[in-house]
């Protein structure tokens, strides 16, 4: 734990690498060492999930600026020994950062307690929580499960929100009668003039609590570690955000939970690329099966599909497979896979693969020096014929 490498290392990218090239060393690292391309190889999978914290870190602009900063102690809490060092103080507690910055700002940007409240004893909704989490390609289409390790403020349970030691309740305040409001007496040059001004010792609320509750010093609100289950739901994509009602801060005076909103990364599939909902592939396959045509196994979200691939397909053209794309968010439905064939033109040929070529050529009226055209009477029509 103590000597892990440098992340930009991992991902073999500069440090001032543009997000970009940072999905694309990730996607090249993960298409090598895929534990489903390296099966039982302990040491691909170590470098998998190494390549997949590295990500974790380097996409998301706050913490990369903080691994920028302050390096691994910046963004894990138990890096270094004893773990009370390294991660200072500014950094929010257990971890979590709930500053999502630009990218969210718009969703995070307003928020509860902006405006002052008149009446201090009216029910307030609870503020809402921030969190995020990093899921795979998959889970992000198909939706799963998570638990998400939370700080929360909620009601305090020796009190039940009242902030009174147990076995007694709020008084009326003595200063203002539980009017909530004083009084005073105000010496101006035309004379002695009285306005009303909010009781100083119960700021308005017309009560006070004389034996506050000891958990909570008679806030009746305590912070708290909370694990939520959230179901990130399907078909989410990266830095999207949603929102879990009612599992945010706690009221007050009664009022509502203010709710969690979790924005979820998702980490880039080595082979599918979305699309909206549509993912792509890039399906290789040789010369003599694009020539020939084949039955294939071509990889889906679902697992392998067999695909018949017809004679005489062109690098580049592009199959649908319908309905294999990504769930639609909040919706019925899912999107299509899309294949697109790129043809391996064989090099390094034998001497006895170059004379069969040479007699193929021969053999469909090829003429050198003359460039194909590629439409009428093209190489692949002359082969079908
Ligand atoms: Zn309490
Ligand atoms: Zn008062």
């Amino acid at each position: 734990m103590a000597d892990k490498r440098d992340y930009y290392e991992v991902l073999g990218v500069q440090k001032g690498a543009s997000e970009d090239e940072i999905k694309k060393a990730y996607r090249k690292k993960a298409k090598e060492y895929h534990p489903d391309l390296n099966p039982g190889d302990a040491k691909a999978e170590a470098m998998f999930k190494e390549a997949n914290e590295a990500y974790e870190v380097l996409s998301d602009n706050h913490k990369r600026a903080r691994y920028d900063q302050f390096g691994h102690a910046g963004v894990d809490p138990n890096y270094g020994a004893g773990g009370a060092g390294g991660y200072g103080g500014g950094f929010g507690g257990g971890g979590f950062d709930f500053d999502l910055g630009d990218i969210f700002g718009s969703f995070f940007g307003g928020g509860f307690g902006g405006g002052r409240q008149s009446n201090p004893n009216a029910p307030r909704k609870g503020e809402d929580v921030q969190t995020r989490v990093t899921v795979s390609f998959e889970d992000a289409a198909k939706g799963c499960k998570r638990t998400v390790d939370i700080n929360r403020i909620d009601t305090c349970t020796e009190c039940n929100g009242s902030g009174a030691k147990a076995g007694t309740s709020a008084k009326s305040c003595p200063d203002c009668g539980g009017r909530g409001y004083v009084v005073v007496d105000q010496r101006t040059p035309f004379g002695v003039m009285q306005t009303q001004k909010t009781c100083p010792k119960c700021s308005g609320k017309g009560k006070v609590i004389t034996d506050p509750c000891e958990k909570c010093h008679g806030a009746g609100r305590v912070s708290s570690k909370a694990s939520v289950e959230v179901n990130i739901p399907a078909g989410i994509d990266d830095r999207q955000v949603f929102t879990v009602r009612g599992a945010g801060n706690a009221g007050t005076n009664g009022g509502p939970k203010g709710d969690l909103k979790v924005a979820v990364f998702v980490r880039p599939h080595a082979e599918f690329e979305r699309d909206g909902y549509n993912v792509w592939l890039e399906q290789r396959v040789s010369y003599p099966q694009a020539v020939l045509g084949d039955s294939l196994r071509i990889k889906t979200l679902d697992g392998d599909v067999k695909f018949d691939l017809p004679a005489g397909t062109q690098s580049g053209t592009v199959f649908s497979l319908k309905g294999k794309g990504i769930q639609i968010l909040g919706g019925r439905g899912r999107g299509d896979q899309l294949v697109r064939i790129i043809v391996d033109v064989p090099k390094n040929l034998t001497q006895r693969q170059k004379e069969l070529m040479l007699e193929l050529e021969k053999e469909l009226g090829v003429k050198r020096g003359a460039p194909m055209n590629g439409k009428k009477g093209g190489f692949f029509d002359k082969f079908k014929n």
